[in-house]
């Protein structure tokens, strides 16, 4: 039998009007040349598609075509947003640092390695629904921070943060706000400006369109300095050099135009079947929600089932292609941090799952999800009492 996939969180499959719109931009009879190739008509084609998909990205988050870098994904758009700023205050200088303690291995890790390069780092803690607030940023905020980090929607959890607030508390104190969106794009409405960022990471992979193209939200006014990390060529305005992916980011600007036009209709119906999946496991003992009950992004479930064994449960929802949220390291289960972080001990965070739904996602898939996790659940339950 063909497993259900609800790991949408992970990734979703690319549109197929994507998929053509991108293959239009490989072969010979396609816009397949150099954007940089200012001489010629092929080249002109390409700067055309390409910035044709930069204008699709940027209205997508209310921004300014200008305002959109081009990366390789949401990684590369945390790594630029956090060294870039820093960097480009001069190596020497030291300043502050504040990110969620729960934000994705992305930005914890570039934040220790500025961190190990000297500048001063701390963690905000969430609260038990694993949402980041004002209040806790504000009490982190130190007379030098610089930058402070905190993603819109959680990727374990689906929890959405208070961006805006949080983005009055950091302009208040005078530093800046990065926002990795990674998980919010196109599942949510989204406005720089309404949320107050400085810097705002995108994904494509994650809202339909392809793998290995994102971009950074940079904001020209007032204008916010980033250090390239990558040089070369000096496109995208020096911040990151690379031939640009033509097909990628068309790609990308294609998803973005198809998610901004159902933004009313997809998320609801999204959110209907998460709740209708919910309903038909909420009563199985034991079972509990995480992150908040109500302030989450359409397709995240994130349920603890108590006291079973998290591996065996993961391997015997075999009709069920979703994810725990924990890291597999070679033989063994690491307990997911984010799940720690919100108050869950090892056992009960081994034995969670991540259920993510999407675009694609069915009622008859939800029913049958249902009556798969009550069977292995109920088996599972008999053996431990
Ligand atoms: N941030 C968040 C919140 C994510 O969920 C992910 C993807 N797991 C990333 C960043 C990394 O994105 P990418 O795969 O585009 O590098």
């Amino acid at each position: 039998m063909i497993p259900i996939y609800l790991d949408y969180a992970a990734t979703t499959p690319v549109d197929p009007v994507v998929a053509e719109a991108m293959a239009s931009c490989l072969t010979l009879d396609g816009t397949f040349a150099n954007t940089a190739s200012r001489s010629h008509l092929y080249g002109w084609q390409a700067e055309e598609a390409v910035e044709t998909a930069r204008g699709q990205v940027a209205e997508l988050i209310g921004a300014d075509p200008r305002e959109i870098v081009w990366t390789s994904g949401a990684t590369e758009s945390n790594n630029l947003a956090l060294k870039g700023v820093f960097e480009s205050a001069g190596k020497h200088t030291t300043a502050h640092l504040a990110v969620a303690a729960i934000e994705h291995k992305s930005v914890l890790d570039p934040a220790q390695w500025l961190a190990d390069q000297g500048q001063q780092l701390s963690l905000i803690e969430p609260d038990r629904n694993g949402q980041i607030t004002a209040a806790a940023v504000r009490s982190a905020l130190r007379d030098n921070t610089r930058l402070v980090s905190v993603m819109l929607v959680n990727n374990e959890l689906g929890t959405i943060n208070p961006i805006a607030e949080i983005a009055r508390v950091c302009r208040e104190h005078g530093c800046l706000l990065h926002v990795d969106a990674a998980q919010a794009l196109g599942k949510m409405p989204l406005n720089v400006a309404q949320l107050g960022a400085d810097l705002l990471s995108m994904s494509a992979h994650k809202m339909y369109g392809p793998k290995g193209v994102g971009a950074l939200y940079v904001r020209r006014s007032p204008d916010v300095k980033v250090a390239a990390q990558i040089h070369g060529g000096g496109q995208e305005r020096g911040m990151r050099s690379g031939t640009l992916a033509t097909h990628q980011c068309v790609g990308f600007g294609v998803a973005a135009e198809l998610a901004a036009r159902e933004l009313d209709s997809v998320p609801p119906r999204i959110a209907a079947l998460r709740d209708r999946l919910w309903s038909g496991i909420a009563e199985l003992p034991g079972v509990r929600l995480n992150g908040h009950p109500t302030e989450r992004a359409c397709g995240h479930l994130n349920v603890s089932f108590g006291q079973v064994d998290g591996e065996l449960l993961l391997l015997s929802l075999r009709e069920l292609a979703l994810s725990t949220g924990s890291a597999c390291t070679s033989a063994t289960m690491a307990p997911s941090y984010v799940l720690k972080a919100i108050g869950l001990n090892d056992a009960e965070a081994l034995a969670s799952l991540r259920i993510t739904l999407g675009r694609y996602s069915t009622a008859a898939d939800v029913d049958r999800s249902i009556s798969h996790i009550n069977a292995v659940v109920g088996k599972l339950v008999a053996k431990v009492s």
